[in-house]
């Protein structure tokens, strides 16, 4: 069989915004991704394809077989032979010394049919984001781009220091970093100033960049002293000062914190992408799974008796989306709900209604059960509400509307089930401490979290790791379970989470 094709795809240099649309749209209809180690592997968790990490070289590779190139492009040609979609994502633009033109090389040859997606590069991207311009009109009118793979004290580098030297521009070398000495002293000796203003960034366009910046000869005494890491881009020339007035990324409110994010993994998104905007990593530790209900028998019912009801209350998105899309499949629409007031418990709740056109009459200003029970106490009394919760949580409405004479009955419109284990990846970063604040969003979420700490992480717990919780019912639970908060939002969503960790960052530091 033939027909398959393979898509060379630049990823962008780390931040998983910065990959292009058309990247996006290969990922999505591809049958198998293999990705290099530079790719942010956040970009990897909502393809449904067949993922495959590649190797070239031992390092980082966690017990992974190390790949020649020639068997990468081999892979490729035989995917693509059995009539696969491929993507072969790279780091930063597949051509700039990614040896994309090899692979391409390699399946024109074999006679399969492949496209090229230029990613943004490291030297832009890492640059822009350290407040770098490379071309600033004023410093420089050319720019090189330069490997620093070579060692240039070795016979056969095939690099010209004397050029390099004397190049009326920026010098940019990538792969550079071991390397270091030899290159500044090689440029220094070919006649370039070492008074040149020069910087080293690494792990750019990431939660963990981080930036030294001085003169060229005291660029590698600064990068030894900041420990600084693979993959590093040295970026030499007078626009490196421009970096003083404008490096921004830096700045962002929760930059370099690791924070663990606890939704369920397929609602966590919006989450996900709030903690990248401000500049943190967000660490996927889903605590709970949220699923159709088992039985939607008792769902199909109420829906069926709608005119037995005044009010029909939700007090979560999920509630909404579960009982409003069941309404359709069951080839009803919303003027199902004319005669029905709706009642929501807080803004979210809210929002997800006006996705269906409907606007909620009543939304108390406090974000609660109790707050919900009082704000329809007064407009409930001998009345029958119907309730689209979830298999679990408090019973407070019931009991609370039961004093004015008013029935609530409760329909499961989803399940809320705790999810059994976290993937390795996260329970090593717990572990290790490599996350700084993890976001409990629920009491059912905190009770689990906790239940989810293996021996090791939980020894972490106000060393490394800090506590933020969404609202005092869910502090409250926490501290039942025997975990400690750390900081608690003022306002009961998750953009309240953030604020209070941030909050909390700016009294500490
Ligand atoms: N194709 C890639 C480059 C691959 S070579 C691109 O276009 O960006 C690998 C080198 O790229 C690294 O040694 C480092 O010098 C540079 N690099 C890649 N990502 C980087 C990042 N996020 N920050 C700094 N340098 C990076």
């Amino acid at each position: 069989m033939t027909g398959g094709k393979v898509y060379l795809v630049g990823a962008g240099p780390g931040d998983p915004g910065l990959i292009t649309i058309k990247g996006i749209e290969c990922l999505k209809q591809a049958d198998l991704i293999l990705y290099d180690g530079l790719v942010n592997p956040l970009l990897l968790e909502h393809v449904s394809s067949e993922v495959e990490r590649t190797c070239r070289v031992a390092e980082g590779c966690q017990n992974r077989r190390v790949l020649k190139q020639d068997e990468i492009n081999q892979r490729l040609i035989a995917a693509a032979r059995e009539g696969k979609t491929v993507v072969r994502l790279k780091g930063g633009d597949p051509f700039i010394f990614g040896r994309g033109s090899e692979e391409a090389a390699a399946l024109r040859d074999a006679g399969i049919d492949f496209e090229i997606v230029p990613g943004i590069t490291a030297a832009t991207a890492a640059a822009g984001y350290a407040g770098i311009s490379v071309t600033h009109r004023a410093y420089a009118s050319a720019v090189a781009l330069i490997t620093g793979h070579e060692d240039p004290t070795k016979p056969d580098s095939s690099l010209d220091y004397e050029a390099l030297s004397h190049f009326p521009g920026t010098l940019v070398f990538y792969m550079g970093l071991h390397n270091l000495k030899q290159i500044v002293s090689s440029l220094i000796q070919a006649g370039k100033a070492g008074e040149t203003p020069a910087a080293a960034i690494s792990r750019g366009t990431t939660p963990f960049q981080k930036t030294v910046q001085g003169t060229l000869q005291e660029l590698p005494d600064l990068v030894q002293e900041a420990a600084l890491v693979a993959p590093s881009l040295i970026v030499i020339g007078e626009c490196v000062s421009l970096r003083d007035h404008i490096a921004w990324y830096e700045q962002k409110p929760l930059f370099g914190l690791r924070i663990g994010i606890t939704r369920a993994e397929d609602q966590s998104e919006t989450e996900i992408q709030q903690a990248i905007r401000l500049g943190a990593q967000p660490v996927l530790l889903p605590t709970i799974e949220i699923s159709k209900p088992a039985d939607q028998a008792p769902v199909d019912q109420a829906i069926s008796r709608l005119e037995h009801y005044q009010w029909l209350v939700f007090t979560s998105a999920n509630g909404v989306r579960y009982f409003m899309d069941r309404l359709w499949e069951l080839g009803f629409d919303s003027r199902q709900l004319a005669h029905l007031k709706i009642a929501t418990i807080g803004p979210s709740t809210a929002e997800a209604l006006l996705a269906y056109r409907l606007r909620a009459d009543l939304t108390p200003p406090q974000y609660r059960a109790e707050a919900l029970a009082e704000a329809l106490k007064p407009l409930v009394a001998h009345q029958s509400l119907l309730w689209a919760g979830a298999n679990r949580g408090r019973e407070v409405l019931q009991t609370e509307l039961a004093k004015v004479s008013a029935t609530v009955e409760k329909v499961v419109v989803y399940e809320n089930h705790d999810v059994a284990a976290w993937n390795t990846e996260s329970l090593r970063l717990l572990e290790s401490g490599e996350v700084d604040w993890v976001g409990l969003s629920s009491p059912s979420i905190a009770r689990n979290f906790e239940r989810l700490l293996s021996d090791a992480a939980r020894t972490q717990l106000g060393k490394s790791i800090k506590l933020a919780s969404i609202s005092p019912v869910t502090s409250q639970a926490a501290l039942e379970a025997g975990l400690q908060i750390d900081a608690e939002a003022k306002d009961y969503h998750w953009d309240g989470i953030f604020a209070a960790i941030q909050e909390y960052r700016s009294l500490h530091s």
